[in-house]
């Protein structure tokens, strides 16, 4: 009989992906039971996962972990089923949660077997990898060829949502539109697959999205580091962050002031600028308000 030893956070994302298939009756000492594609899944508290049934060998192959991952804490292996980056996956990122002033860009593409090669071939790779302009360039070539969605929040938007919805959760619903429009887009294609670039445990993404009309749980993996799993991550990644500049650029315009990225002192200094010359209310236009930049740039301006 098939088995897998697991820790608790692949045990956690095994959870999340049969979450649509668990059983009502779990066995003693188990955490769930799930029945997929005639397959029973069991695991259990002690990282134990049983595959029975007819197909259970196949089901249990499926899972390998096809990378390691280091992250500031320890090397958490992502697990994947085999042959993962060559499948037909709509993958998800998103850019400009950390950026004090621009927008929340968020960005869902599909990359099919014939996408794949082809993006590839344009260079696709992960977006840190590549300088701005060659972002731009890149992501107006795959705009033309590949099928996407992409999700632009201006901080008037932002801020109005914010204070009563958490960044995750924003994140998380943003996440699912896109992917739930880009699904619409492509039928009748059906992807293998879909790959959330991850942002926080998959527990937490499902529960911000459990009041949403349309959730899309079904096939949905999570991995850190998303853009070396697949490339429609990094696709995605790349188109977004195109956006985001865009936007960053355009509102730098209709300030008259280059707005700078990141959340670090030289944004203060700029937030304050505006403030002095504008009134704070300006910065709910450029920035994201409820960032701890807000109070340090009122005290600066405050001291001009
Ligand atoms: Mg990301």
């Amino acid at each position: 009989m098939p088995t897998l030893q697991c820790d608790a956070q692949t045990l956690d994302m095994l959870q999340q992906f049969y979450k649509p298939h668990l059983k009502e009756t779990t066995p003693a000492h188990s955490i769930f039971s799930a029945s997929y594609n005639g397959v029973t899944i069991t695991a259990y508290k002690s990282g134990k996962v049983l595959f029975q049934g007819k197909n259970a060998e196949k089901e249990a192959n499926q899972w390998q972990s096809i990378s390691t991952v280091p992250t500031e804490k320890k090397n958490s292996s992502v697990l994947l089923p085999k042959g993962f980056e060559n499948w037909a996956v709509i993958g998800s990122d998103e850019v400009g949660t950390g950026s004090y002033f621009g927008s929340l860009t968020v960005c869902a593409v599909f990359l099919d077997d014939a996408l794949l090669s082809w993006a590839k071939h344009q260079g696709v790779k992960d977006s840190k990898q590549l300088n701005d302009d060659k972002i731009i360039a890149l992501a107006k070539t795959l705009r033309e060829r590949i099928p996407y969605v992409l999700l632009d929040v201006l901080p008037e938007k932002y801020n109005a949502v914010q204070p009563t919805m958490s960044q995750g959760e924003m994140k998380a619903k943003l996440h699912n539109d896109a992917i739930r429009k880009l699904l619409h887009k492509i039928k009748p294609i059906e992807p293998d697959a879909i790959l959330i670039d991850q942002f926080e445990l998959p527990k937490t993404y499902f529960n911000h999205i459990k009041d949403q009309a349309l959730q899309i749980k079904e096939r949905v993996y999570f991995a850190t580091k998303g853009e070396s799993h697949h490339l429609s991550v990094a696709a995605a990644s790349i188109i977004a962050r195109a956006k985001w500049l865009e936007t960053l650029q355009t509102l730098s315009e209709t300030i008259g002031t280059t707005l700078p990225s990141g959340a670090g002192d030289t944004v203060d200094a700029v937030a304050a600028k505006l403030i002095a010359q504008h009134g704070q209310d300006v910065l709910k236009k450029l920035a994201k308000w409820h960032f701890s930049n807000t109070k340090k740039a009122l005290k600066l301006a405050q001291h001009q």
